[in-house]
């Protein structure tokens, strides 16, 4: 979005609700970047579109956007144009994150060396620094603040990432997952 697209909304945070270091705004929900702007790794896609079009300028955009449309509608009908590719929502974000996390879990030793166990720890600590959700960052951090990630053995990690999964399913209301499957989900598949 443009600088003109930024929050001035002048209400106070919705109850529950955190915002970067300084913020104390925040329009409809929306959680906010820490430069003031609408996070996209930190919403659904949905609530960025319904942010994005009650920006100040929606009139001139939607006076565009329905130009633009109206030539596309007549180019598709002679070409046939790839779909916009646009940059992940919190959701999509998050798929591909815990399949990155999950399959590292899956092709980690049984005994690793000192210097593998090392590695994994770094990287959890990095991975739970640099997320681009920094909503989700945060508690990530604490999570692995409070229950130290365990690099010990494939299996150690496996369901010690399984546990930090389940805490953020809880958190967004979706089922627990079974911590005894987590091998067959994401190294074995399932039995014949
Ligand atoms: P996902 O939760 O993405 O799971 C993908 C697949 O993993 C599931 O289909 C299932 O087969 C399997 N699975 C589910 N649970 C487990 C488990 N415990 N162990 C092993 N496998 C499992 N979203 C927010 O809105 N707010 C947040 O604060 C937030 N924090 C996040 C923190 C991290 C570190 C990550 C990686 C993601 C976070 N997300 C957050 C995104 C959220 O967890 C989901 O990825 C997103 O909501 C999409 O969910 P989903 O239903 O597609 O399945």
């Amino acid at each position: 979005l443009e600088a003109s697209d930024r929050n001035t909304d002048t209400a106070p945070p919705a109850e529950g609700v955190r915002l970067p270091n300084g913020m104390t705004k925040l329009p409809n929900g929306i959680i906010l970047d820490k430069d003031g702007k609408p996070c996209r790794a930190c919403n659904t896609k949905s609530a960025f579109s319904a942010f994005a079009a009650q920006a100040t300028h929606k009139q001139s955009k939607t006076t565009a956007a329905t130009t633009a449309a109206a030539t596309q509608g007549a180019t598709a009908a002679t070409s046939t144009k790839p779909a916009v590719e646009c940059p992940p929502d919190v959701a999509q974000l998050g798929r591909s994150s815990w399949t990155l996390l999950h399959s590292i879990a899956a092709q980690y030793p049984e005994t690793p060396s000192s210097a593998q166990q090392s590695d994994l720890a770094s990287f959890v600590r990095l991975f739970s620094r640099l997320y681009p959700c920094w909503v989700c960052a945060d508690d990530f951090q604490a999570y692995v603040a409070r229950d130290t990630p365990r690099v010990a053995s494939r299996d150690d990690f496996g369901q010690w990432l399984c546990r930090a999964h389940n805490d953020v399913n809880v958190k967004l209301g979706k089922p627990v997952f079974d911590c005894a499957r987590w091998e067959e989900r994401w190294r074995t598949g399932p039995p014949d």
